[in-house]
């Protein structure tokens, strides 16, 4: 595997591979990898003849510096589970090397924000869609992988991609689980061991929104409050949002005619826990096995 520090050799080794006429797909992450990002790399592998997996932890788009702190980190394990994986190429530019300087334009989010971790989280997807407009404009990937897991993240990333025109296919891939159904996150690890013991009712608390669903009718106030109940009788974290919206637009009006998601954010002491489930106009889950 390649390591690629800087923008100058990202853009020779593109040039390369396009001489080569070679596809390019691209994983974006933070590090610290767990199985999540695996099946996001297995996905890119099936379907390109080159991938790229970039580890950066993106400062922009901490909006509480505590967060940013807590973020966990072990590059050389990263670099060790990529090799086995197969990867080409790892992107593992310094924070200096992606904002040399202050920057001089802004991007705004305006829509698909205004709900979920884009209210909780002021500032994040504009820090999100920064850094990837940098990202896709340096590694020019054909393909990108998200998980389904940050949902809202693929749902602005899809705008993003429309709005600026990037010639880039986007695949949203299912969340990958721990064994009794907590949904694979880095920040796991910053959980206290009763906090992790209790984690496992949030995915069981999406699931009762989606027995409620599918047995009564599409009512957003009576599912948000069948999950709080849920939750509130099973954890002792403090609930961030618990919300069910239309996706991916995630505004309010629900109805079978298109497809919803039921999401839930928990704080623990030292980690923000989010999941999610999207539901067809049947009430099944998209993206996922039930
Ligand atoms: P992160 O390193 O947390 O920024 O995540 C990098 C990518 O991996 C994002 O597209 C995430 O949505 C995705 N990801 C994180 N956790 C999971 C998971 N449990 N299952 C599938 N994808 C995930």
């Amino acid at each position: 595997m390649k390591i690629i520090k800087t923008i100058e050799e990202m853009h020779k080794l593109k040039n390369e591979l396009q001489m080569k006429n070679q596809s390019l797909g691209f994983v974006p992450t933070m590090g610290y990898l767990h199985d999540g990002h695996r099946k996001l790399i297995k996905e890119a592998k099936s379907l390109n003849e080159k991938v790229i997996v970039s580890i950066f932890v993106n400062p922009l788009q901490f909006n509480q510096s505590s967060d940013f702190d807590n973020y966990p980190s072990d590059v050389e394990r990263d670099e060790n589970i990529l090799k086995d994986d197969g990867v080409d190429f790892l992107f593992y530019p310094s924070a200096d090397e992606m904002y040399p300087g202050p920057l001089a334009i802004q991007m705004n989010v305006v829509r698909r924000t205004d709900s979920l971790c884009g209210v909780s989280r002021p500032g994040h997807f504009e820090g999100v869609v920064t850094v990837l407009t940098k990202l896709f404009n340096i590694i020019q990937p054909n393909d990108v992988y998200f998980g389904v897991k940050d949902a809202q993240q693929v749902a602005v990333v899809d705008a993003l991609i429309e709005d600026f025109n990037f010639d880039i296919n986007l695949y949203p891939v299912p969340t990958v689980r721990e064994t009794d159904g907590l949904a694979m996150s880095s920040r796991n690890v910053n959980l206290e061991p009763k906090e992790r013991e209790e984690a496992k009712y949030i995915y069981q608390a999406l699931l009762y929104g989606q027995q409620y669903i599918q047995s009564h009718k599409w009512t957003r106030t009576d599912v948000i409050h069948e999950v709080k109940e849920f939750l509130n009788a099973n954890i002792t974290g403090d609930i961030d949002y618990i919300d069910c919206l239309s996706f991916p637009e995630l505004n309010d009006e629900i109805s079978e005619n298109h497809d919803i998601i039921i999401a839930v954010a928990v704080y623990y002491k030292k980690a923000r826990l989010i999941d999610n489930i999207i539901l067809n106009h049947q009430g099944r889950i998209k993206f996922g096995s039930e």
